[in-house]
């Protein structure tokens, strides 16, 4: 028997060798125990994380393939660790490091959006009125949506930039003109506020960013508002 292909087993999972290397490998798999299972133990780490992101293996498999042989877009180091890694020849890389760099590509590649947590989580409200709230102003990489559930407080789901050091996203309900405060949060992402004001019928909704602390009134613009409920 030939020597183990070891450093090309990833690869090989991945549907990432040219031939002649894919052919080489797939002639020693079929008869070599070791690298069978080895092989095995990528494609499900490929499937899991497939299936954990949602997502066909085949186009996980397919995005990681195009995404190392496209070289490195956005400059970060991951990229270049991949696509040297992808490379032939590399005999030199561990099959350990493989695994590691397979598994971190596979997770930010799998790991959904805000976007998509966002869409998600407004898909999965049941019971409940929804009202999107507008952007204004320039900023225009927000989104949000007030929620007046059929039992419990109203509350708001915003997709938002982390706000800086010492700030905070602050929810108003806008009461016969007068925004009342109600709620904060300093978090980033997708984030829930749950309303501590009382909501009329016909108040609107704003959200501002505010000293952490949070504000008595509101001391800059509305980034997303809803003018009526
Ligand atoms: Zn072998």
């Amino acid at each position: 028997m030939t020597e183990h292909p070891q450093d090309d087993l990833a690869a090989f999972a991945l549907g990432a060798l040219d031939e002649p290397e894919r052919g080489f490998v797939d002639a020693h798999v079929r008869i070599c125990v070791p690298c069978t299972e080895e092989v095995e133990t990528y494609r499900v780490a490929l499937h899991s994380y497939a299936s954990a992101a949602d997502v066909a293996p085949s186009d996980l498999r397919s995005r990681i393939v195009a995404r190392a042989s496209s070289g490195a877009p956005n400059g970060r180091s991951r990229d270049n660790a991949w696509t040297a890694w992808l490379r032939r020849p590399i005999a030199l890389v561990p099959v350990a490091l493989a695994v590691v760099i397979l598994v971190s590509i596979a997770t930010v590649l799998a790991r959904p959006s805000d976007a998509d947590r966002y869409a998600s989580t407004i898909a999965n409200i049941r019971d409940a009125r929804i009202l999107e709230l507008s952007t204004t102003n320039s900023v225009s990489d927000l989104q949000g949506s007030l929620v007046i559930p059929r039992e419990g407080a109203p509350y708001v789901v915003l997709r938002v930039h982390a706000p800086p050091s010492g700030r905070a996203w602050e929810a108003w309900v806008l009461h016969a003109n007068t925004p009342l405060p109600a709620g904060l949060s300093a978090s980033g992402g997708v984030v829930t506020i749950t309303l501590t004001a009382p909501l009329a019928a016909g108040d609107g909704v704003a959200v501002t960013q505010e000293p952490s602390a949070g504000s008595a009134a509101p001391t800059s613009d509305p980034v997303l508002v809803v003018p009526r409920t």
